[in-house]
């Protein structure tokens, strides 16, 4: 790969203000442009709006397994961030590439583009397949859509590679995310007869507690996963709204609750825990003051988590590109668990750091682009073989 043509195309990238909210069709429309001029097949899986497409592509034979290389086109918001150049534009300073998706993730996407006149070059045995998806910062919501069309395509997949950003560790699991918002609904009153009413703040209290008492139960006693910084199953609650006055006995609280689990446990048997909880435990003697208090639960967002096998041959194969002994487990999700529980192998390795993601002055390292190009130089010999 040409380390050159990966910043050129990286800045053409950064260009495109593809922030979740926003469409991604320019952005998809300019790689297009790119294939059409090395002659490369291209599609698009568009969400049900029709303003976001993913974008599908394969470099060599279609009918026999070969590598999927997944990256997302969307990049967090830049409000509220203090930004020393516009964050649209890639700057260089210092060996350094600034920009809002640099590292998460175009510079990737860039990387994989720009190997694709070696990928072309290189004659492959094996297919390598682009896969650039709209929405993962907001769920991993487009990349549902190329991995329900899996089983329509010729060949399964041999493997895929998230490229996220790793600084190239290859990464072969993370936590599974599953959270909820639930409406607690009370009866209001004069705070002086509290008892006439059905109090929401408390009986929203009174689950987050229950939440916190099984996050601590994982943290003594549940499965322990050492890989990972955190290395056992949490559960949170972000925030809790509710009341307006210190006399007004609260008639409705919200809060949204999320548990990130490790392989070994299942988030649905710990909501369930919560739900029995509220709706077996509480909401009887919430009824018995007004029949119209109770709880509502409702699903806000999942993804599954990761978990490669140590000794997979996707994970030996990545050590092998990567040149690396070692593999590791990362805290954030990412669609690599879509693809996994596919049944294609999956192993997260990407250039740049995690630790610039989603911040002010965002930035990958050339030397990144250039250890990226790498791996991929290795890939594209593996798959000609
Ligand atoms: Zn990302």
């Amino acid at each position: 790969m040409n380390v050159d043509k990966s910043k050129e195309i990286l800045e053409a990238l950064v260009g495109f203000d593809t922030v979740s909210r926003n469409s991604n069709l320019k952005l998809i429309a300019w790689i297009e442009q790119y294939l059409d001029k090395l002659g490369v097949k291209h599609e698009r899986i568009y969400d049900h709006t029709g303003e976001k497409s993913n974008l599908w592509a394969t470099i060599g034979p279609k009918d026999v397994p070969g590598y999927i290389l997944s990256g997302h086109t969307d990049v967090v918001p830049v409000d509220d961030q203090n930004w020393t150049d516009s964050p649209f534009k890639l700057t260089e300073r210092d060996g350094k590439l600034y920009g809002r998706g640099s590292t998460d993730m175009k510079g990737y996407v860039a990387c994989c583009l720009a190997a694709v006149p070696d990928m072309l070059k290189a004659n492959l045995k094996k297919p390598l397949h682009l896969a650039f998806s709209y929405d993962e910062e907001v769920g991993c919501i487009g990349a549902r859509g190329i991995v329900s069309k899996l089983p329509e395509r010729p060949a399964h997949p041999i493997a895929c590679f998230v490229g996220e950003p790793t600084e190239m560790d290859v990464v072969v699991g993370h936590k599974a995310k599953r959270s909820f918002k639930v409406t607690v609904r009370g009866r209001t009153c004069h705070s002086s007869l509290a008892p006439k009413g059905v109090n929401a703040v408390e009986y929203a209290a009174r689950v987050i507690a229950k939440i916190r008492d099984i996050s601590d139960r994982m943290a003594q006693k549940g499965t322990r996963d050492e890989l990972y910084d955190v290395p056992f199953t949490t559960g949170h609650t972000g925030y809790l709204h509710g009341g307006t006055a210190l006399n007004i006995v609260p008639d409705v609280a919200t809060f949204e609750f999320e548990f990130r689990t490790i392989a070994a446990d299942k988030s649905a048997m710990l909501v369930k825990e919560v739900i029995d909880y509220a709706k077996n435990d509480l909401e009887p003697e919430m009824k018995a003051v007004a029949p119209e208090a109770g709880y509502e639960f409702e699903d806000r967002s999942e993804f599954p988590g990761l978990d490669t096998a140590e000794n997979a041959e996707v994970t030996l194969l990545a050590k092998q590109l990567s040149g690396r002994n070692s593999h590791s487990k990362v805290a954030y999700g990412t669609e690599a668990g879509l693809y996994s529980d596919a049944g294609v192998p999956t192993i997260v390795i990407g250039p740049g750091s995690i630790d610039q993601a989603h911040k002010a002055d965002e930035f990958i390292a050339v030397s990144e682009l250039e250890k990226c190009g790498k791996f991929l130089d290795r890939l594209i010999e593996h798959c000609a073989r």
